[in-house]
């Protein structure tokens, strides 16, 4: 069948279709392969069968081609440092700790001149753009959970020339479709939503150009960074309920967000799925669902939030995002949150798949 929906395709793709095959891929340990013809098969080079069934499945899921990595930052590394010597990546200011210092880095090396900006003031983003050659954006910014313009930011860098990257870590498929609509690259950390159990660590990136997906692969063969098949085993079995766990926590998120907002004990709420976020209407516009992923500061600042770290029991304190299990952390523990100026007291909430109303008694409990 063609033109499934994507919760199908997150079911379906990547699954071996021969009489007698069985219904999940094999986990195929092996480093080299016999060769054939003129195919000399390493799984550094030419892949892995594993990691090719997670890979169609993500590729289906994001309209195509997937590049398994083996980690988030892999992926991004493979972007980052693939750029031509003397090119100008417009980066985000406030966006995840390993891009900031990644691109860093590429600046301090001489290789790439960098414009950090926040993505969420499209102005700032325009004015930054004029000769650069990458944009690379994320989906929200992190933590404030900001929505960006992204419709408008993608098709000025186009107009420009500028390759334009996307990590779409926060939104998941079936929730962004940025292939559709303009972006030349998106890149999720597979560690989160796509994995969704925090035991594998993996990344991808999706293209649709096959001269950038031939450079992307070259990038990953010199680098070794391809996904292990076991990894690429527990990812693709994540990626099978992806829509349902998504559906659960957005479901869950959007409760919480609504009580956390009408609390005493809680100074400011910010979660674009509340109708009074500012990035509602964007996120309404641009987003099949509003993410699993809640921010929010109580009354009382950092001793407040820190309290409310040590005092949840259902709710794990910890970093990360996007696993079945509910996890929260204060950001401005992190020196490069505190750096962009996070507010002390800001807790990111992953929203996991328990029931809600545990979630709301932990919470309310740790609130005190
Ligand atoms: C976690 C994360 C990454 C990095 O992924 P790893 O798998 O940890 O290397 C990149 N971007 C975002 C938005 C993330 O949350």
């Amino acid at each position: 069948m063609t033109d499934l929906q994507p919760e199908s395709v997150a079911v379906s793709a990547g699954r071996p279709h021969g009489a007698g095959d069985p219904v999940n891929p094999a986990i195929v340990l092996a480093a080299p392969f016999r060769n054939a013809g003129d195919v000399n098969g390493y799984a550094r080079n030419e892949g892995n069968p594993t990691v090719a069934a997670f890979e169609a499945a993500v590729g289906a899921l994001e309209g195509g081609t997937a590049l398994a990595f083996a980690s988030g930052m892999a992926a991004i590394a493979a972007v980052a440092e693939g750029r031509p010597s003397g090119g100008i990546a417009v980066v985000p200011s406030v966006a995840y700790s390993g891009t900031v210092a990644i691109y860093a880095e590429q600046q301090r090396l001489g290789r790439l001149e960098v414009r950090s900006v926040d993505i969420a003031d499209t102005g700032a983003v325009l004015a930054a753009l004029d000769g650069a050659d990458l944009r690379w954006l994320e989906t929200r910014t992190n933590p404030l959970l900001s929505v960006p313009d992204l419709p408008a930011l993608t098709a000025a860098a186009k107009d420009r020339g500028a390759l334009v990257g996307v990590d779409a870590t926060f939104t998941p498929p079936p929730l962004a479709g940025l292939l559709d609509r303009g972006a030349d690259l998106v890149m999720h950390s597979v560690t989160k939503y796509l994995g969704g159990h925090s035991d594998v660590l993996g990344g991808v990136l999706v293209a649709r150009d096959d001269d950038l997906v031939a450079r992307l692969r070259t990038r990953r063969t010199l680098t070794g960074g391809i996904a292990s098949p076991f990894d690429a085993y527990l990812a693709l079995r994540g990626v099978r309920t992806l829509s349902v766990r998504l559906e659960r926590a957005q479901a869950n998120a959007q409760h919480l967000a609504e009580k956390l907002a009408a609390d005493p004990r809680v100074a400011r709420v910010r979660y674009p799925g509340l109708a009074d976020d500012p990035g509602h209407e964007r996120a309404a516009r641009q987003y099949r669902g509003f993410g699993a992923i809640v921010s929010f500061e109580p009354v009382g600042g950092r001793a407040a939030a820190e309290a409310v770290c040590d005092r949840v029991e259902l709710i794990t304190h910890g970093t990360s995002l996007g696993g079945v299990e509910s996890l929260i952390e204060r950001r401005a523990r992190h020196a490069g949150d505190r750096a962009s100026g996070v507010p002390e007291g800001l807790l990111r909430l992953s929203v996991g798949i328990e029931h809600v109303d545990d979630l709301w008694a932990d919470l309310d409990a740790a609130l005190g």
